[in-house]
């Protein structure tokens, strides 16, 4: 509901509801002038009829009965004149206890009725919510009325013409109808709102406005009229049950609008405190009877609304929006409360002003609640949509930043990866490429030189007499010359394809590709030339090694394995050793003879 069509909304109700009050107004009743008495133990009807007009004390005209809340019996004198017309008494106030009409001529009683809510609604003589007695025709006479009540004693007494009566009733019939018809259409659309949000603040409302119904109903005299007819028991106790009902839904839906559970902890805790009393004194009104009760539920009801008018004022001034609203709502309610007990202490005069305000208040803050839910609502839909749309910027960043450091975190892996591999096919001392990467390799040079038919050269060099050179200087000395020698050999490859090799120990492998017999001699003597005669630079001075080498070289289709390549060599290495070290070996592929060389 916009705010416009709101507000027309409520031009309407208060034009309807206050219309049928001046309406009403229009048609006057007859006022009479009213003699009352208070009634003593040994009051009787007879004494009454007896008692000369100047015992009795007058009400001021058009003012109405108003005694307030009094145990007290009251007997009222009522003089009609003769009259063509029918006339009707009328009691304007639903809730009085026990009624007796006599109808006394010449000191004779003609008829006499018994009325109150605390009989049936049936045996009334006219179906009215309100009192209504038909006054027999043609006969001056006096009526004497005997009213008890534990309810205000507060109600105007009229003698109306019955088309008059029937008139002015309508509006009122059609006023409360709007009112009742309002209520129960707020009360079902929010039930209907709730079936669909599930957001319980729509069901508290509906609950809350169906117990200001009934309340109202019960106040209103339309409720034991129409729904509970015959049910003393209920109309004893309709106020004090159902008021504690509705102030407690009331609670729970300034809960609701205001979300004191999210604004203020302090105020939800109270509110919460208060509802546990309300709940107390509707367990209470079960069992308690109304006069009993009914001071208590009176000033719960008075500290209770000033605590939500309290609440609402407070979150207000804190900057929110449906507090503003909701005040304002219960403000024109407490106006209107205030209007009734001002009324009901006999300090406002418009018995009719007094009922009627109290049912636009209501109908008024119905209706603004319901605009604040609404827009509470509205408001937290918006701010979940916002959250939720915060959370998937928060998810995607998080995906992403989280794909970024896996991404990081694989470069590294790889860059590990590939240093663990390349130390993996290393050797620790040298740096020169181990015995398992030569494996590796060799493998796929021996096939590589297959497909390709050329021929494939291994030699094996080995330090002579090393083991005496640890013996006497130290391992820490042989590690220097291992050092240096494994550079030297490297510095002085030519071929890019040719690979040097740790095999193991004091033993280096050359892998020479696409080398045949002569060129593999020429190396290995040109190696173990520079190794003769190369100072390696130790912390005992320069030292002078030399080295055995054994070369095995392999035409293609030769071996089928590699590993015969490899015991080819060994094999010269053996045997260059053997020829007395610092020699050179060839085993050559074709013959498998073994042609010698030395320098
Ligand atoms: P030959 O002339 O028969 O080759 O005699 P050799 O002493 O060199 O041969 P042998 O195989 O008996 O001894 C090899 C020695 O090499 C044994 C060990 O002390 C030494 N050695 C093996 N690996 C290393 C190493 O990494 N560092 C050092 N300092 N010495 C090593
Ligand atoms: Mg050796
Ligand atoms: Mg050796």
């Amino acid at each position: 509901m916009t705010y416009k069509t709101f507000q027309q909304w409520m031009i309407l109700l208060v034009v309807l509801c206050f219309g049928g009050a001046l309406s009403e107004a229009r048609a006057e009743p007859a006022k009479p002038l009213i003699y009352y008495q208070q009634e003593s133990e040994n009051t009787s009807l007879q004494q009454l009829i007896d008692s000369p007009l100047q015992n009795w004390q007058t009400i001021p005209e058009n003012e109405a009965v108003s005694f307030g809340y009094t145990p007290e019996a009251y007997w009222f004198r009522v003089q009609v004149d003769e009259n063509e017309a029918d006339r009707m008494l009328y009691l304007g106030y639903p809730l009085l206890d026990s009624i007796d009409v006599y109808f006394v001529k010449s000191g004779e009683v003609l008829k006499q009725l018994h009325m109150g809510d605390q009989l049936p609604f049936n045996e009334r003589p006219v179906h009215n919510k309100n009192f209504v007695v038909p006054v027999p025709t043609h006969n001056a006479h006096d009526i004497y009325i005997r009213v008890r009540t534990e309810s205000s004693l507060r109600f105007p007494l009229e003698i109306w013409e019955p088309l008059e009566f029937m008139e002015a009733n309508q509006y009122q019939v059609a006023a409360t109808g709007l009112y009742f018809g309002l209520l129960l259409c707020m009360a079902i659309y929010n039930l209907f709102n709730f079936l669909v949000t599930r957001d319980i603040s729509f069901l508290n409302y509906s609950a809350y406005t169906l117990s200001i119904g009934l309340l109202m109903a019960g106040l209103d005299g339309v409720g034991y009229q129409y729904l509970w007819p015959n049910w003393i028991w209920l109309q004893d106790r309709i106020v004090t049950m159902i008021g504690s009902i509705m102030i407690m839904f009331a609670t729970l839906v300034t809960m609701g609008v205001l979300q004191t559970k999210v604004h203020s902890a302090t105020i939800h805790r109270w509110l919460r405190r208060f509802m546990m009393v309300y709940a107390t004194t509707f367990v209470l009104s079960i069992f308690l009877p109304y006069a009993l009760l009914i001071p208590f539920v009176l000033i719960l009801a008075v500290v209770g609304c000033g605590f939500l008018l309290g609440s609402g004022i407070v979150l207000w001034r804190r900057g929110l929006i449906y507090a503003r609203i909701y005040t304002l709502a219960l403000s024109a309610l407490l106006a209107a409360i205030c209007v009734n007990a001002l009324g009901y202490l006999g300090l406002f005069e418009s018995v009719f002003v007094q009922r009627y305000a109290i049912m636009a208040a209501s109908a008024f803050e119905v209706l603004l609640l319901s605009w604040a839910l609404a827009i509470r609502f509205n408001d937290g839909r918006k701010e979940q949509l916002a959250l939720k749309e915060q959370m998937n910027h928060q998810l995607e960043d998080m995906v992403s930043e989280r794909t970024e450091e896996l991404e990081r975190v694989m470069v590294r892996l790889q860059k590990a990866n590939q240093e663990l591999e390349q130390r993996s096919n290393e050797d620790g001392l040298t740096g020169l490429y181990n015995r398992r990467f030569l494996n590796q390799e060799f493998k796929r040079e021996f096939r590589r030189c297959r497909r390709n038919g050329t021929s494939l050269t291994l030699a094996m060099l080995d330090i002579d007499h090393f083991k005496a050179l640890n013996d006497s200087y130290g391992h820490l000395l042989g590690d220097q010359i291992l050092i240096d020698l494994a550079n030297l050999l490297k510095r002085n490859l030519r071929r890019a394809s040719d690979t040097l090799y740790r095999y193991g120990g004091e033993e280096f492998t050359l892998l020479l590709p696409d080398t045949d017999e002569v060129g593999a001699r020429d190396l290995a003597v040109k190696l173990a030339q520079l190794v003769r005669e190369h100072p390696f630079d130790t912390d005992h001075g320069p030292m002078h090694i030399t080295v055995s080498i054994g070369v095995a070289v392999a035409a293609a289709g030769v071996y089928d394995q590699p590993t015969q390549l490899l015991a080819a060599a060994d094999e010269a290495l053996y045997r260059a050793k053997a020829a007395g070290r610092d020699q050179i070996r060839v085993i050559a592929e074709r013959e498998r003879s073994v042609s010698t060389s030395t320098e």
